[in-house]
């Protein structure tokens, strides 16, 4: 049984439940299959990744041409690739340089790694550290739990990176007084994600940018899980008229390939010079031609635009299921196609039965169900969700009355 072959041979840190963690084999748009043929709904779409479904053509074209051509050049080389993907990002946002990597914590430690250092050269003294918000999630390598701001993701790892200080989110007083003379970046989450949903007023990123400029300190926006067109608009500091210094992508960013990027500015990336950072798979030929046909689809006349209209149709939905299930739904939050139901206790069970009828949601901190649809996913998909919900929430009631 492979179940038991996976509790065998590897390290236990997923926690997947024997019957109640399906596997699944196959997966086509915003469905996919389990092994026993099985059909789900996939609004998971692990984790934001699959942005524009399973196996959709034009990536799955672009990773075989490319795996056709070359799989893997050294960073000592010149690519091709890598450098179609870094001009289509470059001149689609505010950005002026792109360093590649493999995933959304190594972005995040380029981020950390690029403003100390930048600092440190432009001001001439120690100055390095990084004002995080509290529920935060920036990953999981040492420097980016540290960055993370939530204790359970701490416990065990100490001692931890120095340099970060904690604020509240959305609260600009309690950022203003984490900043001293040692401060040299201010980093947030636009729509914070696995802190469970909870999306920045503008009051408080247009604040932080203005306390950024005063204070000299770089703005940094994890773009992880909200970028990429999530919210409806490319990155989701555009909802906001806010620009960062430095920003990072990843999850969605190649199609379902691994790779994540750091943007910043022309003057900011003057901070790296030759020998400073590098990584041997980072702009991966292959990831990066998957990214430029996942980019070039968000770009598409229309594409960002369809988006923004289902996810209303979306929230629309779900607040009129608000309304039939006060005491379930609790509140709705996010924007776009990133949304969060603050359900309580039983979430873990909604989504269960969810499961069982057929459509994976994920569920965070044990009390948010959070939908991550693909951004292409049809109306009648759509529609056909929120039937499995409503009637989940339904026999619920019903169950409990
Ligand atoms: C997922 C995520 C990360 C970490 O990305 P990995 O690819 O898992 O390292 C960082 N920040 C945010 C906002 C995320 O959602």
């Amino acid at each position: 049984m492979l179940q038991e072959e996976e509790r065998k041979y590897i390290i236990n840190t997923y926690n997947r439940q024997k019957g109640a963690t399906p596997l699944l084999v196959r997966g086509q748009g915003s469905r996919v299959w389990d092994e026993n043929g099985k059909e789900y709904l996939d609004f998971v779409g692990g984790i934001a990744v699959n942005a524009l479904g399973h196996c959709y053509p034009p990536i799955l074209e672009a990773v075989s041409r490319q795996m056709e051509k070359i799989i893997h050049t050294s960073n000592l080389y010149y690519s091709e690739p890598q450098v179609e993907l870094a001009r289509m990002l470059v001149e689609n946002s505010p950005a002026g340089k792109v360093f590649f990597a493999n995933s959304g914590a190594e972005a995040n430690e380029a981020a950390i790694k690029l403003a100390r250092k930048y600092t440190k050269q432009r001001f001439g003294r120690e100055r390095y550290e990084i004002v995080t918000a509290l529920d935060s999630f920036h990953g999981r390598t040492l420097a980016t739990i540290t960055a993370t701001g939530q204790e359970k993701f701490h416990r065990g790892f100490e001692p931890l990176v120095p340099g970060f200080r904690y604020a509240r989110f959305n609260d600009l007083n309690s950022f203003r007084a984490q900043i001293n003379s040692y401060t040299c970046a201010i980093m947030v989450e636009p729509v914070q994600g696995e802190g469970g949903i909870h999306v920045a007023t503008p009051e408080f990123l247009q604040g932080l940018r203005r306390l950024c400029d005063e204070h000299n300190l770089l703005l940094i926006f994890d773009e992880i899980q909200c970028g990429m067109g999530r919210t409806g608009k490319l990155f989701a500091f555009e909802h906001y008229h806010v620009v960062p210094d430095i920003f990072t992508l990843a999850k969605a960013l190649g199609g379902g390939l691994p790779i994540g990027a750091m943007l910043c500015t022309e003057e900011v990336a003057g901070g790296f010079s030759p020998g400073d950072h590098a990584s041997t798979f980072g702009g991966n030929p292959v990831a990066c031609a998957a990214a430029t046909a996942a980019v070039g689809t968000l770009l598409n006349e229309g594409f960002l635009e369809l988006v923004r209209q289902n996810s209303a149709f979306l929230l629309g939905e779900l607040e009129r299921l608000q309304g039939i299930f006060p005491g379930l739904i609790k509140e709705i939050r996010g924007k776009g196609f990133m949304l969060g139901l603050e359900i309580g206790s039983e979430a873990v069970e909604i989504r269960m039965h969810c499961q069982d009828r057929g459509l994976l949601i994920n569920c965070i901190g044990g009390e948010v169900l959070r939908l991550l649809p693909p951004l292409n996913t049809k109306k009648d998909e759509l529609v056909a969700a929120l039937g499995i919900l409503e009637g989940v929430l339904q026999d619920w009631v019903g169950k409990n009355a």
